[in-house]
């Protein structure tokens, strides 16, 4: 299933996974060798004199001086979720949106222009078209499908390119080497939303991505009871996003919460296989049935980007979305009411399944039959077995 040693695409990392998982950052000596690690609840930390006290003051991101900044427990996460990019140093939030709207704020000036895919996260969209516009930044959304598209909106006062490859409701993608070297060559920065594959199934930063965001509510936590985020990238960049924009404004994750993710690590790769293995059974029965219209997935055979997900992905799944061939909106909502085992629900990732009908934030007078991105619907699977949820599936499409 998965290799000891995980050799990924362009560059390999030679630390193994379970090593990544079971051991590093955990110095077991210093708490009683006990397996799981402390939750070390303090707020601050003291010093033994003035100039142990001094030094830590003068340079908090090498320090545990106060838990806004450094905390153990979050240490230990902060070591494994880098290392599992094949990043120097990992960032961690008190939410995924923090995790790409503080280091924005840390990397962009009044004035400076962002290139972002179209249809990002929604609340990335909101932060590119009402709370960067605020500081005089502003952003053009581009189709990434095609890397020229990101060139041709180059200005002299573009610094960054935004992606996030796939997204989560249509899954479009973007040529990561080809536009990490087009960044390169611009001298232009990159920053990535990696939620959807997690770091088990697509490693940006190893294909020159500078900056690595996810929500680790999602697969990180992976039990739907923690909401959190990660941002990984060179030490430079890391310090820099630390000493100002992270330490000001304070989206620091909870040492409790921090444990929590610390715990979801420890079987990622699990619920990522069982998720991925189910999704694709879910599919393989979706795909023969006659009130499925198709099945959006970045794995499936007839994805417009297999190739290009083949190349850049390890694996697809847990989420994909299906057009229901179907004439009203009430056949759409009878579908998602009828089924017993899928919560309606936002968010994904965790070991419950869920599903989301893109109807639900359409307005039901403007609801459009002809436009299938109004029978749209997605759904995340989660951990239970899949000849369940197909069968669930099943008798909720008979209705
Ligand atoms: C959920 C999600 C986010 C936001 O993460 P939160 O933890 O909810 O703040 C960002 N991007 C994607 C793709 C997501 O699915």
């Amino acid at each position: 299933m998965f290799s000891r040693t995980i050799s990924y695409l362009f560059k390999k990392i030679t630390m193994d996974l379970s090593y990544i998982l079971n051991e590093l950052g955990e110095e077991r000596e210093n708490y009683f060798n006990a397996i799981a690690p402390p939750i070390v609840q303090s707020s601050n930390f003291s010093f033994r004199n003035v100039a142990d006290f001094r030094k830590a003051l003068s340079d908090e991101y090498e320090a545990i001086l106060y838990s806004r900044g450094n905390n153990p427990t979050v240490d230990i996460l902060r070591k494994k979720l880098a290392a599992l990019d094949g990043a120097e140093d990992a960032l961690v939030f008190g939410s995924g949106i923090a995790s790409i709207s503080i280091p924005l704020l840390a990397l962009l000036n009044q004035g400076d222009h962002v290139i972002s895919v179209a249809k990002p996260y929604s609340w990335t969209i909101k932060l590119f078209e009402r709370l960067l516009p605020k500081f005089g930044i502003t952003t053009t959304f581009v189709d990434g499908t095609k890397t020229e598209n990101f060139e041709k909106a180059i200005q002299a006062n573009t610094k960054l390119i935004y992606l996030e490859s796939p997204n989560t409701f249509t899954y479009e993608l973007q040529d990561l080497t080809a536009v990490a070297a087009l960044a390169k060559s611009k001298g232009l920065l990159t920053m990535i939303d990696n939620s959807y594959c997690s770091p088990i199934n697509q490693k940006p930063y190893t294909m020159g991505i500078d900056l690595v965001a996810q929500s680790a509510t999602k697969f990180i936590g992976g039990h739907s009871d923690v909401v959190a985020g990660v941002v990984t990238g060179s030490k430079a960049i890391i310090k820099k996003i630390f000493d100002a924009e992270f330490l000001n404004i304070g989206g620091n994750i909870s040492p409790m919460n921090a444990w929590l993710l610390i715990r979801g690590l420890r079987t990622l790769p699990l619920r990522l296989q069982r998720s991925c293995d189910s999704t694709k059974k879910v599919i393989a029965y979706l795909d023969t049935h006659p009130k499925i219209e198709r099945v959006i997935f970045p794995f499936h055979k007839d994805f417009p980007q297999l190739e290009l997900a083949k190349k850049q992905m390890h694996d697809a799944g847990g989420l994909f979305s299906m057009v229901l061939k179907v004439n009203t909106l009430e056949e759409v909502e009878k579908f998602c009411n009828s089924l017993k085992h899928f919560f309606l629900a936002v968010s994904w990732g965790g070991h419950e399944s869920l599903v989301i009908p893109s109807a639900v934030s359409i307005k039901p007078n403007e609801f459009d039959v002809s436009n299938p991105t109004h029978r749209l619907i997605r759904i995340y699977v989660g951990l239970e077995d899949p000849d369940y949820l197909i069968a669930d599936l099943k008798q909720a499409l008979e209705k």
